[in-house]
């Protein structure tokens, strides 16, 4: 989510003020919504950018385009997009949007899995995934005692796994509950009811400062150098097997849900190696 606030505020300096010249879609199977059309928003002024969860919003004048770039899709900014339209269903571009001075970006998503999803819609909170995602944890409303009476409420849950769900904090995905945990020093396997007043606090402030770094990390970074950016600031996620930069011990990782996660065993469980739940499932 950092690098998605951090699009946001770029896409507000680069769009706002200027109308959408024309929309391309050149893979179909992205846009969830029909009605309104696509189409609807071309000559419509951009009037803001901002971001629900990991979604981004770009508002012109009663209409929103809304998107999910997920895993493998990324927004590239170019000042000068090719005058011809794209040829639709080859190669990772999935749409095309471009103002009225020439200059816009490609949404485009790698690999084969189909994941990225794009709306048009009278109304953001029409969309479901929308509607239903839990408080923004770099909102001004979302305190400590926000913080304690979610976790209260997920019960014997998994940190990680609560930490993830978008319907309980919106925007923390799998790198970030890595870092986030790490930074707290709390087992990803701890349950979200068992924590101390302590741990709770520390985890907080965890919460609000690995956020905030990230984003101050990719203020004034182009759109293109979000990603490698966000590589390099991370200090567990994807670092299986390097030295975790604050003990020294090697960083673990274990399957969780449908990927897997990454730790720092000196830091976070005590010294020990999380169990891998789903082979032992499969063993019983
Ligand atoms: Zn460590």
């Amino acid at each position: 989510m950092p690098e998605v606030e951090s699009l946001a505020r770029f896409l507000t300096q680069k769009c706002v003020g200027h109308a959408i010249a024309r929309i391309d879609l050149a893979a179909f199977s992205a846009l969830k919504t029909y009605s309104p059309p696509l189409s609807a928003l071309t000559g419509l002024e951009v009037e803001g950018v901002s971001r629900h969860g990991k979604f981004l919003d770009i508002s012109a004048q009663g209409l929103h385009l809304v998107f999910h770039l997920a895993r493998a899709g990324w927004l590239r900014w170019k000042d000068s997009l090719p005058d011809a339209p794209p040829k639709p269903g080859r190669g990772p571009l999935a749409l095309r949007l471009r103002l009225d001075d020439g200059s816009g970006f490609d949404l485009t998503e790698a690999g084969t899995q189909r994941k990225l999803a794009i709306y048009v819609v009278a109304d953001p909170m029409a969309i479901p995934m929308v509607a239903t995602l839990g408080p923004d944890p770099l909102s001004d409303e979302f305190d400590q005692t926000a913080l304690a009476d979610l976790l209260q409420s997920a019960g014997r849950a998994q940190l990680k796994g609560v930490l993830k769900d978008q319907r309980t904090i919106a925007g923390i995905g799998n790198a970030y509950s890595d870092e986030i945990l790490h930074a707290a020093k709390l087992s990803p396997f701890k349950p979200a009811n068992s924590l101390t007043d302590t741990e709770l606090a520390v985890l907080y402030r965890a919460m609000k400062d690995e956020l905030a770094d990230a984003i101050s990390r990719a203020e004034g970074l182009a759109a293109a150098d979000l990603k490698s950016e966000k590589k390099s600031g991370l200090r567990v996620h994807g670092r299986k097997g390097e030295k975790c930069d604050v003990c020294g011990d090697t960083i673990a990782e274990v399957s969780f849900a449908d990927s897997s996660l990454q730790y720092c065993p000196t830091c976070q469980t005590g010294g020990k190696k999380l169990a891998d739940r789903r082979l032992s499932k499969l063993l019983k």
